[in-house]
């Protein structure tokens, strides 16, 4: 079985940028990952991560990774099924094979839940997306249909009603559920139009998004013209195999502390998968950042060695002289 010191579960945003500075610091690293660039990978557009006026979360996702590679962390095209420790340290089970690590950093992310209707698929990244800030801009003037439900899809509407001509929020629910401030300024809103005890049955386009299948409660089926279908439903944090490992809040999402550390000794997280309410790219990759200088310390204080010069620990106690 393969060894490593540290070992990364996720290839996106939190998940490289740790590979890269534990790589960099010279700790042998293994990135367990299912692909290259996670929710990146749903969005053709990023414009607000710094250095890059526009770049595709998927190429955004290859730099960080060749920077990874650069420095010698190395790659496993494999799911995570379960992560246990024994008295060497800790052992992660993929559906393939078994590594063993000194340090584990959980990075793994969230994913959309699915409308689970016809087209969805076809036209993920074509009109179909599941962040209505980071995608909303895109659709500037233009017609768009919200469907979801509670204050997510209220929160999408309303975001979206200030840059799309107009909004159709399309609701499951006969009336409007959700927060009461929110409900009043969709109902105040002059280009959202609410369709509730409705749901899409089907997404319809050419190589883009260009009309929904809705359907009321009576069963009524009408076509809506719009250039793109905002699905928020939510996000699912699949910590299923870690929720007896290590602390999780109410959402499912892992509990950690300013440092990144998880309620477990020597595993860290960053990223979407944990209790940080900003899920955004620059902020997984920060988190990513925080999670793997722990993880090198942890890792030296295992060997008998000093922390590493950029231990926050140890920069604050320098500064104080001590
Ligand atoms: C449509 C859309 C558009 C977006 N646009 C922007 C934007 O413009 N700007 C911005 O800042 N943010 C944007 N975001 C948010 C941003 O994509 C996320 O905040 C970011 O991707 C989170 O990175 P992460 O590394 O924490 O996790 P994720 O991106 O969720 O990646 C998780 C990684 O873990 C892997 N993984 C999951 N489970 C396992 C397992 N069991 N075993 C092995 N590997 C596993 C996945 O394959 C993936 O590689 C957008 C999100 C979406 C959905």
């Amino acid at each position: 079985m393969k060894s490593y010191e540290i070992a990364v579960i996720g290839g996106a945003f939190a998940g490289l940028t740790a590979a890269m500075y534990s790589a960099r610091q010279g700790l042998s690293t293994l990135v367990v990952t299912k692909d290259i660039g996670g929710q990146g990978l749903l969005t053709t557009d990023i414009q607000n991560y710094p250095g890059f006026k526009s770049i595709s979360g998927f190429d955004l996702a290859s730099k960080f990774q060749e920077q990874a590679i650069e420095y010698g962390a190395e790659f496993e095209y494999d799911e995570v099924t379960g992560i246990s420790q024994d008295s060497e340290g800790f052992l992660l089970k993929t559906t393939q094979a078994e590594f063993r690590a000194d340090s584990v950093i959980l990075a793994f992310g969230k994913t959309p839940r699915d409308l689970g209707v016809k087209g969805e698929t076809a036209f993920k990244g074509k009109g179909v997306s599941y962040c209505a800030i980071c995608d909303g801009p895109l659709f500037r003037g233009k017609e768009v249909a919200v469907a979801g439900a509670g204050d997510h899809a209220l929160q999408a509407g309303l975001y979206l009603s200030t840059v799309a001509s107009k909004v159709q929020l399309i609701l499951r629910s006969q009336k409007l559920v959700g927060d009461e401030e929110m409900i009043a300024s969709v109902n105040a809103s002059e280009n959202i139009e609410v369709k509730t005890g409705s749901q899409v049955t089907e997404i319809l386009g050419d190589r883009q998004v260009n009309r929904l299948l809705v359907q009321n409660s009576a069963k009524v089926p009408e076509e809506i013209p719009v250039s793109a279908l905002f699905v928020e439903m939510g996000y699912l944090a699949k910590t299923d195999f870690v929720k007896e490992f290590v602390n999780l809040n109410k959402d499912g999402e892992i509990m950690i502390d300013a440092n990144c550390a998880t309620s477990r000794e020597g595993v860290y997280a960053a990223g979407d998968v944990t209790n940080q309410p900003f899920k955004q790219a620059i902020i997984s990759a920060g988190q990513g950042s925080i999670a793997a200088l722990s993880a090198i310390n942890f890792v030296y204080r295992k060997k008998g060695k000093g922390p590493v010069k950029s231990d926050w620990k140890f920069i604050s106690a320098k500064k104080e002289g001590t």
